[in-house]
């Protein structure tokens, strides 16, 4: 009986790890500005500069180049104009 349902077990906690791992992935690939507002890697929307559930600080504001670029880092890489504060 132990033996017959250890697997069974050990199946349904791998599928779950699984879900937890797409849903974190899912998550990840997500954070950026929309709007206003910026999703952080846990899923939560903050339009502070650090996430209020995680602390994560938030990713740098997409921000339109005098030579044209968008950036999102805060320094132009093609002309290394500084990012408007
Ligand atoms: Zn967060
Ligand atoms: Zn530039």
């Amino acid at each position: 009986m132990f033996i017959y349902g250890f697997p069974v077990l050990g199946l349904q906690y791998m599928s779950r790890a699984e879900d937890l791992f797409r849903m974190a992935a899912e998550n990840k690939a997500a954070p950026g500005w929309i709007g206003d507002k910026w999703r952080c890697v846990c899923g939560v929307e903050n339009s502070t500069n650090f996430c209020p559930e995680c602390g994560a600080k938030a990713p740098a504001k997409p921000w339109k180049c005098s030579c044209g670029r968008d950036c999102t880092t805060n320094f132009c890489p093609d002309c290394g104009a500084k990012a408007p504060v």
